[in-house]
């Protein structure tokens, strides 16, 4: 077997480069099974078996694989489902579909001063319930880019 001492097994003694913040480190806290940063202060529970850790604080849990040299990309613990997804684009469509079907089978008396209203409502329907799930995805997808971002603008602030 041979042995790359640049590898390592991740083990719940040392300490690790934070994978979140990528500028602190986590360390062992007494007593659990737990590691913590001490930069941006996120908790995380150690599996040594699976040489991974789980972000704690958070639902969906994040997890990262320790693959010898550094922390393997992020993944989310169980994936957002077919329902989920199915919610979202009913929640985009349907409001719009009744605003605009309402439009279309009672059509505004054309040259009527909010002749374009009704048009431009429907519009705006669309777009805010298109912003909401937009904006669900990036919560459920992208916050530890906003904890590194956070802890960026620590690290030049000073
Ligand atoms: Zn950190």
């Amino acid at each position: 077997m041979h042995l790359n001492k640049s590898v390592t097994y991740f083990s719940e003694h040392e300490v690790y480069p934070c994978p979140i913040c990528l500028y602190g480190q986590i360390s062992p806290l007494s007593l659990m099974d737990a590691m913590a940063c001490d930069s941006c202060r996120h908790i995380f529970t150690t599996d040594i078996e699976k040489q991974q850790i789980k972000m704690a604080d958070r639902q969906p849990p994040l997890i990262w694989r320790w693959n010898g040299k550094k922390w393997a990309e992020a993944h989310i613990e169980g994936v957002m489902g077919w329902g989920y997804w199915l919610g979202g684009i009913a929640f985009v469509i349907l409001p719009t579909t009744i605003l605009g079907l309402t439009v279309y089978t009672r059509p505004p008396i054309p040259g009527s001063t909010l002749a374009w209203l009704p048009t431009v409502w429907t519009g705006l329907a669309f777009l805010l319930h298109l912003a909401i799930i937009v904006w669900l995805v990036i919560e459920f997808y992208e916050f530890p880019i906003w904890a590194y971002l956070k802890s960026k603008r620590h690290l030049f602030g000073r």
